[in-house]
Formats: structure tokens, sequence, C-alpha cells
């Protein structure tokens, strides 16, 4: 039983992606009021596959959905990759993971993971169309002014808005306006890739061999004559689940205004007609080996298709007065190297470990010190894992740089390959209000301050609550009967 039992924070959540609906899930189990405020009219099957692993899956275990979230996963053992002739040419192992982190890694479609996150929101608690253009701070709470003329009232606002959040926007000009704001999180995202994702509809195994392997057939093509590369998974439901990178050669960072009016900063249909024209004729393998991108692209539904930048920052500023940025808001990753869903994950762990054992009394100056401690677990970790996703990008590039690289990857002596995983797999953060799940990697679990800390407090309140108990009971006159 959580015994936290004070008045807590109203959270306003700005932002229905996976982190804060995440979030929200979490401040559910907690008990903790909360309302997610997202701009988009509706939910929409969008994206691609995401990877799972022991980076999270401790987590859906503490709330209860972590059967279901298999259910729907295939285990990712090897990558394959293959020449532009549809040749192998190399395999990635990723076996070990599962020893060393407890969990094997695995491959779900994101639409399916998004679907089971949501169905734990209560309906009240997720306002659709609600675009959010400001914000304003006041002693004891914050208000949110949306477009459609509406606004919010609550303690604390989360800004779970993704790479071009607006939450941040409002925020950094207030940080600048006191001279506050640290020059590297002032300019725009920076990008070398766009790419085109997609999700086919279920396809008969009988046509489709890599559908009927129990782990996921994950494949992967990178262009040496042509600047793209193609990733394929094979996934659960019998669909293929398929992106295309394209390797800009420019030096691209050009400026927020001109990538926002771009259309491609956001992940929807908008823009990838003509991409899905440009690439259509690239190979891939499976099938019945003949295979190209444009194949899957018949088989999708063309507004499933989405083309969009793939951004790489990571922000040093991540909180206000009484707001902080969760996920792509302040921390965005190339995809290479599937860290995206599971950091925004990992803070929406560490916000809602703090934000549980806070009162709704709490004062500004106060959040800040929370979310200071919030800054101190993640800020480090999502720099290594960005240094880490640069690396996993610039394995996929069209450079004679890059296939060095992926030859000494596909020839990693065992003794380097532990090495590298047990950098990957340590972090295991978990909720403190939940009970402990227990951790099987033979890697021993990152100390995570929120989860030791938080802890902590939530043993003295019950520890004190348990004393008042017993104080009581011995002042009871005893009745005879
Ligand atoms: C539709 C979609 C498909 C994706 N597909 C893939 C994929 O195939 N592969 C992959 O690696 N990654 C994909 N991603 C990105 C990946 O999910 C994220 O990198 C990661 O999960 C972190 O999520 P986030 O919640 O921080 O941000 P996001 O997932 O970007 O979510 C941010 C949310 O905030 C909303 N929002 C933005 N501005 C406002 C505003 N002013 N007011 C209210 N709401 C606002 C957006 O509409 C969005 O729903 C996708 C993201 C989206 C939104």
């Amino acid at each position: 039983m959580n015994p936290m039992t004070q008045e807590k924070p109203t959270v306003l959540i700005v932002g229905a992606g996976l982190g804060g609906v995440t979030l929200g899930l979490i401040l559910e189990a907690a008990g903790v009021p909360f309302s997610i405020f997202e701009k988009a009219s509706s939910v929409k099957p969008l994206g691609s596959a995401l990877s799972l692993g022991p980076t999270v899956l401790p987590l859906f275990k503490q709330l209860g959905i972590y059967d279901e979230v298999l259910s729907k996963c295939k285990a990712h053992v090897i990558t394959q990759d293959y020449s532009e002739d549809r040749h192998p040419v190399g395999v990635v192992d990723w076996k070990l993971v599962h020893e060393l982190g407890g969990y094997a890694a695995q491959i779900i479609s994101r639409p399916v993971l998004y679907d089971i996150l949501l169905r734990g929101i209560p309906s009240g608690k997720i306002h659709m169309n609600k675009k959010l253009v400001s914000y304003f701070d006041e002693d004891d709470s914050v208000t949110l002014d949306f477009a459609d003329g509406t606004q919010y009232k609550g303690h604390v606002l989360i800004g779970a808005d993704g790479a071009y959040s607006t939450v941040r926007k409002l925020m950094y000009a207030k940080i600048k306006e006191a001279g506050k704001l640290p020059e590297e999180d002032e300019g725009a995202l920076p990008y070398r890739t766009t790419c085109l994702v997609g999700q086919t509809t279920p396809q008969n195994p009988e046509e489709f061999p890599e559908m009927r392997t129990e782990d996921c057939t994950f494949y992967s093509v990178r262009g040496i004559n042509e600047p793209y590369t193609r990733a394929v998974f094979a996934g659960k439901e019998n669909t293929h689940m398929w992106m295309v990178v394209h390797h800009l050669n420019e030096e691209l960072s050009s400026s927020q205004d001109k990538q926002e009016s771009n259309h491609n900063s956001e992940w929807g249909p908008e823009a990838a007609e003509a991409m899905c024209n440009d690439v259509r004729h690239l190979t891939i393998p499976g099938g019945d080996g003949n295979l190209t991108i444009g194949d899957l692209i018949d088989r999708t539904p063309k507004d499933l298709i989405s083309k969009v930048m793939l951004e790489e920052k990571v922000f040093e500023s991540w909180y206000g007065d009484r707001v902080a940025l969760l996920g792509d808001a302040c921390h965005k990753f190339d995809p290479a190297g599937g860290a995206g869903a599971a950091n925004a994950i990992q803070d929406a762990i560490c916000l809602g470990n703090w934000i549980n054992t806070l009162p709704k009394t709490i004062s500004t100056k106060e959040w800040r010190i929370v979310f200071q401690d919030y800054v101190e677990e993640r800020l480090p970790i999502a720099k290594e894992n960005f240094a880490k996703s640069q690396f996993f990008a610039s394995l996929t590039e069209n450079t004679w740089y890059a296939m060095g690289l992926r030859f000494m990857v596909h020839n990693i002596p065992e003794f380097l390959h532990r090495r590298v995983l047990v950098q990957l797999m340590q972090n295991r953060p978990q909720l403190s209000f939940l009970p402990y799940v227990k951790d099987e990697g033979t890697v021993p679990a990152m100390s995570q301050h929120s989860l030791i800390h938080t802890g902590w407090i939530i043993k003295s309140v019950q520890q004190e609550a348990d004393r008042h108990a017993r104080k009581a009971n011995a002042a009871s006159p005893v009745v005879a009967v």
C-alpha cells in the first residue's frame, strides 16, 4: 500500500505521446490527480517498431501490464545485415541482453504499445484537441492556455510535448529573459537524416516466411550506392514494421522556424508522398526474394506513413519554476539506438517517484529542488544514451568509415561485446511506491537516486504512522469481555 496519504499536487501533462501517457499511468497508480492535454484531435496508429528491454520492462511488471505487453512482442535475438543485392553480410547478436539484464530484448509495434498504455488512463483524464499556447506561473499554481480559449489550473506542469515542445519554448523565453539560458540551449535541433516509417496491414505468413519465425526477423540493408538505410521488422501481428533513413550530405542545422514550417518536424503523413516515390525501388530481403520498399508502401495505409526529420540533441535546461520537461522535449535521439521511448519512460519513472512523495502545498522553491534532483539523475544518463545513439546512427551511414565500423561490429570479440552490452543494460529503474520487482540480471542494476531517496521517505512516513497507531492502541481502554 502507498502510505503517502497527504493531499497531492495536481499535475498537468502537455503531450499524450508515450512519455506523457506513461507518466499518467504512473500517477494513476500513485493516486496523484492529473490531466493530460494533447493537441491532436484523435490518436492515430502511427509509427513503426519500438525496442523494449531490461531498461523499461521492470516498470511494466510493477504496473501489471508486463504479460500483456510481452504477448504482443517478438524477441529480438539478432539483427541480420544485408547488402543492397540482398546478400547477408553480417549479424549483430543480442542474446546476451537476457543474461545481463534479466529480460530479453523485444520488438513491439509502437501503436500496439501505445494502445496498451493509453487504456490505463481514465478517459476523463485525457483531453484531445488541446493545443497549448501559453502558461503562467503563480506562487502556488500554474495556469495553461489552450488554442480553443480554455484554461486549466494545477500545481505543476510537465512538458511531454515532443521535439518541438511548446512548453520548452515558453519556458526558455522566461529563462532567457532572466539571463540564465545556456548558449547550447538556443538555436535549432540539428539533424543529419530524414526518415520514412510505416507498418503494413497483416500479411499472409505463407507469402512471407519471415513472419513464421518465433523470434523477430529484423533485417537491415545499409545503402552503399545510394544514401538510404532500410530496417524491416516482422511483427507479432504478421505486419512489416519498416523504416527508410535518408542520409543527407549537407550539414542541415537550419533555423527552427524553417524546420517547423517544413511539415517534417512532426510524425504524420503530410510530407511522405514525395519520399515514398523516391524510395520505392530500394531492395529489401524477405518475401519471395524480390521485394522492394515499394511492396511494403503498397501494403501500408497511406495515412499511416510518416516522414520526419531525425533530430539529435540533449538540452541542458530541463525545468523552470513549476515546470519540467520530459522525453523528446528535453532529449532527442536518433532512433538507431532504440533509446527514445525508453528514456522518455525512464524520465516518467523518476518524476513519478518524486511527485508521489510531495504534498500539494509545496512551494515553487521546493519544486525547483525536486526538479534539480530529477535532472541530476536523468541528464547524465540521457547524455550517455545520446552518445550511444550517435554511434549506432553512424553505423548505418553510407561511408567507408561506417563500413569499417560495421565490419568491427560483425566480428566483435565476445569480451568486448559483453562490455558494450553491460553499459547498455545497467540502468533498470523502478518505482519506489509499488512492490520492487526482483532483479534477475547478472549485471547489477545501477544505483537509482529517486528510488532510494523516495523509498526512504515512504518508509519513514509508514514508520511514523505505525508508531501513532501503536500509541493510539495503547491509550485506548481495554474492554474485558
Ligand atoms: C505519432 C508518432 C509516431 C512515432 N513513431 C515512431 C517510430 O516509428 N519509431 C521511433 O523510433 N519513434 C517514433 N516516434 C517517436 C517516439 O515515440 C518518441 O521519440 C518517444 O516515445 C518519446 O516520446 P515523447 O512522449 O517524449 O514525445 P512524442 O512521442 O513526440 O509525443 C509528444 C506529443 O505531444 C503532442 N504535442 C506537441 N505539441 C503540443 C502542444 N502545443 N499542445 C499539446 N500537445 C502537443 C504531440 O502531438 C505528441 O502527441 C513517434 C512519435 C509519434 C508522436
